[in-house]
């Protein structure tokens, strides 16, 4: 396997493969940038087929977290860390615990989080060996409500307020009143989307593999139920990727009818010429990193004292950030994606 010359290899500063004989942990931790502060990322645990497919994942996926902190402002850098295993038959308090002692050993230059696969109970048991987690914290508002370390609400927000600024921008509407949107997974993130954009007015359609999600949707919020395959095809405004990666791509760009892709799923566009050949087709981008980074931001703070109407404003301000991107885009005729990266770049050189 080639390291340096890797495709997804990218100056990454630091990259350490992880092993614990005892618990059988097989991890990588891969720290892409820290000009900003120190690296976060989430730690995924998924059984991967080879190394390779794993390494392949935590290079790509801690190069995105330097972009999205970056474009938030965050004072922190990209990392994310990978545990090869099935969460389901591998995971042990025991190996959770040596994934912690693996953190402990770089002094701080990376802060795990929770990721697919993870939970917030697995940090704490992390946290029990470092300090460097987060995502544990319970945060309670004014009215006393509290919650665990989960960002999802706080995801879905900057989700919510990101397709509220590409409607704005490509229907000049400043309402969400009647507004069709197509939503692909209704899981964590994607309910609480829901609710937002129904609560706004919003007319939603709405595709699992869940089908109880599904059906909680078409009781609660009054939402039209359509099969997997068919979210592409919907005759909606905005179309909002809530679940999987790669699905802006060859096959389903041509079936899009939606003047506005604005979702929480991280790496939608299958290749970055997908990017290209949604703004060919007239369809406004609102970039993956930008639009859900509601949740990197609500874990950020959590390890200072940061207020959580600051937090929130800095969610809110994801609305900006996009009209930002979206307006310089279209005077410099390039596609948002690119622009976003070329605003981050900016952000994090050192
Ligand atoms: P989740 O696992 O809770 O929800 C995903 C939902 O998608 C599930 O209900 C699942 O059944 C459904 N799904 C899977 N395959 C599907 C398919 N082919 N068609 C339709 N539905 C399908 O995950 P989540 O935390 O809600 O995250 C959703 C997306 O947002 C992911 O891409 C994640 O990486 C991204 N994201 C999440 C956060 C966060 O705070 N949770 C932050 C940033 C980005």
């Amino acid at each position: 396997m080639n390291f340096f010359t890797h495709r997804e290899f990218d100056h990454h500063e630091q990259v350490i493969f992880c092993h614990d004989q005892a618990t059988g942990l097989k991890a990588i931790i891969a720290i892409h940038n820290t000009h900003r502060g120190p690296s976060l990322g989430g730690c995924r645990m998924y059984p991967y087929t080879s190394d390779e497919e794993a390494l392949n994942d935590v290079l790509r996926l801690s190069k995105g977290m330097t972009y999205k902190s970056a474009i938030t402002n965050l004072p922190l850098g990209g990392g994310k860390s990978v545990i090869i295993g099935d969460p389901r038959r591998d995971k042990t308090p025991e190996l959770m615990r040596a994934m912690g002692t693996a953190v402990e050993r770089l002094g701080g230059r990376y802060i795990v989080a929770e990721d697919s696969g993870t939970s917030v109970a697995d940090m704490l048991l992390m946290g029990a060996i470092t300090q460097h987690v987060s995502g544990i914290a319970e945060k309670c508002d004014a009215e006393g409500n509290c919650r665990s370390g989960d960002p999802s609400p706080m995801t879905a927000r900057g989700t919510f307020v990101g397709i509220q600024a590409a409607v704005n921008h490509r229907l000049g509407r400043t309402d969400l009143e009647g507004i069709r949107v197509a939503i692909q997974g209704v899981g964590n993130v994607g309910h609480h989307l829901a609710k937002q954009l129904h609560d706004a007015g919003a007319k939603l359609f709405v595709s699992d593999i869940n089908h109880t999600a599904v059906d909680q949707m078409v009781s609660e919020l009054g939402a039209t139920a359509v099969a997997n395959e068919a979210i592409y095809d919907q005759e909606v405004d905005v179309f909002a990727p809530c679940a999987l990666g790669a699905i802006i791509n060859d096959q389903t760009i041509p079936r899009l009818r939606a003047s506005i892709v604005a979702g929480a799923a991280n790496n939608q566009l299958a290749e970055k010429r997908h990017g290209e050949a949604l703004a060919k087709k007239g369809i406004l981008y609102a970039p993956d990193y930008v639009i859900n980074a509601g949740g990197v931001i609500d874990v950020c703070y959590e390890r200072s004292n940061v207020a959580q109407d600051q937090i929130i404003k800095q969610v809110d301000a994801i609305g900006e950030t996009l009209h930002e991107i979206f307006t310089r885009a279209e005077a410099q005729h390039k596609p948002t994606y690119e622009l976003a990266d070329q605003i981050a770049e900016e952000r994090f050189a050192g």
